[in-house]
């Protein structure tokens, strides 16, 4: 489903070259949960944006069902993000002026494709328990509930790679708790890979599998057998 082939970034500044990531291999299967943590400054972000073809890596490779998405022509790079990854980033990123429901619906209409929108964005967000708060604007809403709002939205258009960016990082901890079980209730009815960068240890636990990316290096780390991807908030 995944495949990270050597992949390397280098930001090249003035006079000085920065190697963030340093030859990455990743392979994840279709419907995986994969958790990555790491220093803060280790390059997960970057990372996370090339899985996302937001940024693309100075060499190695990606292939996302097969093919190379850096292949593809600007318009159609766009259309095939748009339709095949979502995006869940630290702040939430929704439009003040919109509801909760028209915020949802925002990335099917960059490219309109197939199947009941509305429908669709009303079972998410009644999946993610905000199915009394759809007409609300995000500032009416609780850190986690906007949060939920934008992992409704990441799904919207039905993606097979879903990428989080510190989901969590900015919320208390029950909010967090809601926040990854949304997560987890949505990835267990998709056979979507979940990605999430987190400096929560408490969220890394409950993946089923968990990288540490740590002086360009991505090592991955054994799975300890009391946690799952169903396990307990803790
Ligand atoms: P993390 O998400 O793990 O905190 P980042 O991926 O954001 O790390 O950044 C990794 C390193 O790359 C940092 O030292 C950061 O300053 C640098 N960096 C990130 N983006 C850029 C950029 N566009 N240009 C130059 N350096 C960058
Ligand atoms: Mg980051």
């Amino acid at each position: 489903m995944l495949k990270l082939s050597q992949v390397r970034k280098v930001y090249e500044g003035a006079d000085t070259a920065l190697e963030v990531l340093k030859g990455i291999d990743l392979e994840i299967s279709q419907g995986e949960a994969l958790a990555i943590t790491g220093p803060s400054g280790s390059g997960k972000s970057t990372l996370l944006h090339i899985i996302g073809t937001l940024d693309r890596p100075t060499t190695g490779k990606v292939l996302i069902d097969g093919s190379d998405p850096f292949g593809l022509e600007e318009r159609e790079l766009a259309r095939f993000r748009n339709q095949s990854i979502g995006f869940v980033f630290q702040d939430h990123h929704l439009l003040p002026q919109y509801s909760v429901i028209e915020n949802v619906l925002l990335p099917a209409l960059a490219f309109p494709g197939g199947g009941n929108r509305l429908q669709r964005a009303h079972k998410l967000l009644k999946r993610v328990g905000l199915e009394k708060r759809t007409e609300h604007r995000p500032s009416q809403l609780s850190g986690g509930e906007r949060q939920r709002a934008a992992v409704a939205r990441a799904l919207i258009n039905n993606p097979t790679l879903v990428l989080c960016d510190e989901p969590t990082g900015s919320l208390d901890s029950a909010n967090a708790d809601s926040v990854a079980e949304a997560l987890f209730e949505l990835h267990s009815d998709q056979k979507a890979v979940l990605i999430a960068v987190t400096h929560s240890q408490s969220l890394a636990d409950r993946f089923q599998r968990r990288c540490m990316l740590e002086g360009g290096l991505l090592e991955e780390r054994e799975c300890s057998k009391a946690s799952s991807t169903t396990g307990a908030p803790t």
